[in-house]
């Protein structure tokens, strides 16, 4: 009997004693590769040295001062640094705990830029259909994922969805990849119109999509072009990097890869490595001078924001990936990981797509790779994978869905940015064992 409300009540979650490295193990003795980081979480691994000591110092300093009275040099500091490594233009960071609430204070900036900017008017966020933005109300209401929303609806503000870019299951036959990423970025424009332009306020996109799709980067030049459509109608860029930013598609950022800055940046997961809750939300200057020079605050605020133990874990944990170089073994160890998929699963009957960027790569199961036709939905696919690969050592995130009318079941691999080739190697030898087992 527990007092705890677990995700599953019918089935009791394993306990976890220690994690070392890119292992757990749990009070049965049985240990388990973390190959999912969590949910892209843990990009150092757990235990490691230097964040921890840099917790015990923070912890000896100041543990706690409320941003009402106080700012600390641990928040500053991380605030500094995450303004001087990201894209040019994002120069003022708002510190959170964990990705909803920056997702939440992004929303919330884009409207505040508007009232503060005389364009009260413009209140439409618009969102893709395969996406996953958070499960607090706010973000709820602009993400996509029909599952996790359903019942919630009459308390979710009004949010409008365009198609995805999904070049697996929406590219047509025949369609290249410019002319399928100018029909999916038209999506908006039709939108925005549809809409009236002077209506809008802010069009929000995940660069690679996480939870809801599995590692689904966009084709093409799609996010330059959306960023062109947003500057056209004078709608705000929020990027949703909670899961694929900080260094886990290969780049700090995933939008560095498609060359685009947006005008709000939202990220958490990987920025204090699991270490710490923490997230931030990264503005433009014009934004921050929107309210710099009108009310003088951004009306939001909530207790543990600029936590000084959040700031010094983020501070830490980017800190190592820095000193030791990681990003460039995200690339090598990102290309072993799809090169040993390829090979595993390339020509599996069962395996529709292989895709994703650096240590964010997953596997898309279905029926038929002719049809592409979904497997069976009420076998529940992905959690028999899920629980076959615990049963085998092995945390990855399996997930499956409904997009646009299509159910897919994927299996989503994140791993530590320290793995070895043999770490990868072990990884995908048990995926194929549990996929098997699964199927
Ligand atoms: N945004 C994206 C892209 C995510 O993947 C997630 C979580 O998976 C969130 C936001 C919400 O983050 P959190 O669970 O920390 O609130």
């Amino acid at each position: 009997m527990t007092h705890l409300l677990h995700r599953s009540i019918h089935s009791a979650p394993r306990v976890a004693r220690t994690a070392q490295g890119i292992r757990f193990i749990d009070t049965e003795g049985r240990d388990y590769i973390d190959a999912s980081g969590g949910a892209a979480v843990s990009c150092l691994g757990h235990g490691h040295p230097d964040v921890l000591a840099a917790l015990h110092a923070q912890l000896d300093k100041l543990a706690y001062a409320h941003t009402g009275f106080f700012t600390s040099d641990v928040a500053e500091e991380l605030a500094d640094r995450l303004v001087a490594d990201a894209p040019a233009g994002l120069d003022h960071v708002y510190l959170v705990s964990g990705g909803s609430e920056a997702v939440e204070a992004a929303l919330k900036m884009a409207r505040q830029y508007f009232t503060e900017t005389g364009q009260p008017q413009r209140r439409h966020i618009i969102a893709r259909r395969q996406s996953y933005h958070g499960n607090t109300l706010g973000a709820l209401a602009a993400g996509g994922n029909e599952w996790r929303r359903a019942q919630f609806k009459p308390l979710l503000m009004e949010a409008h969805h365009i198609a995805p870019c999904f070049a697996y299951r929406e590219q047509l036959a025949g369609e290249t990849d410019a002319d399928y990423a100018t029909r999916a970025a038209g999506e908006l424009e039709t939108k925005i119109l549809e809409l009236g332009p002077d209506t809008v306020c802010a069009f929000i996109a995940e660069p690679v999509v996480g939870a809801t799709a599995g590692a689904v980067p966009s084709v093409g030049d799609y996010f330059k072009q959306i960023r062109a459509i947003c500057d056209k109608y004078g709608v705000l860029l929020i990027l949703d990097e909670v899961m694929c930013g900080m260094g886990r598609t290969g780049s700090l950022y995933a939008c560095e890869q498609d060359g685009v800055v947006p005008d709000l940046l939202t990220i958490a997961k990987g920025l204090g490595g699991g270490y710490q809750p923490v997230g931030a939300t990264l503005l433009s200057d014009r934004i921050y001078q929107a309210f710099a020079q009108g009310t003088g605050f951004f009306q939001h605020g909530h207790t543990y924001m600029g936590h000084p133990m959040a700031a010094a874990a983020a501070l830490a944990v980017q800190k190592v990936i820095a000193r030791d170089n990681l990003l460039s073994n995200v690339q090598a160890m990102g290309a072993h990981l799809r090169a040993r998929l390829q090979a595993t699963f390339g020509q599996h009957a069962h395996v529709g797509d292989i895709r994703g960027r650096g240590l964010f790569q997953a596997i898309e199961l279905v029926a038929d790779r002719d049809t592409k036709a979904p497997l069976d939905p009420a076998r529940k696919l992905h959690a028999r994978i899920k629980a076959e690969a615990m049963a085998r050592g092995l945390m990855v995130y399996p997930m499956g869905g409904t997009i646009d009318g299509v159910r897919g079941d994927h299996v989503l691999l994140a791993p530590p940015f320290i793995v070895t080739p043999e770490d990868v190697d072990q990884i995908v030898g048990r995926l194929a064992e549990a996929v098997e087992a699964a199927l």
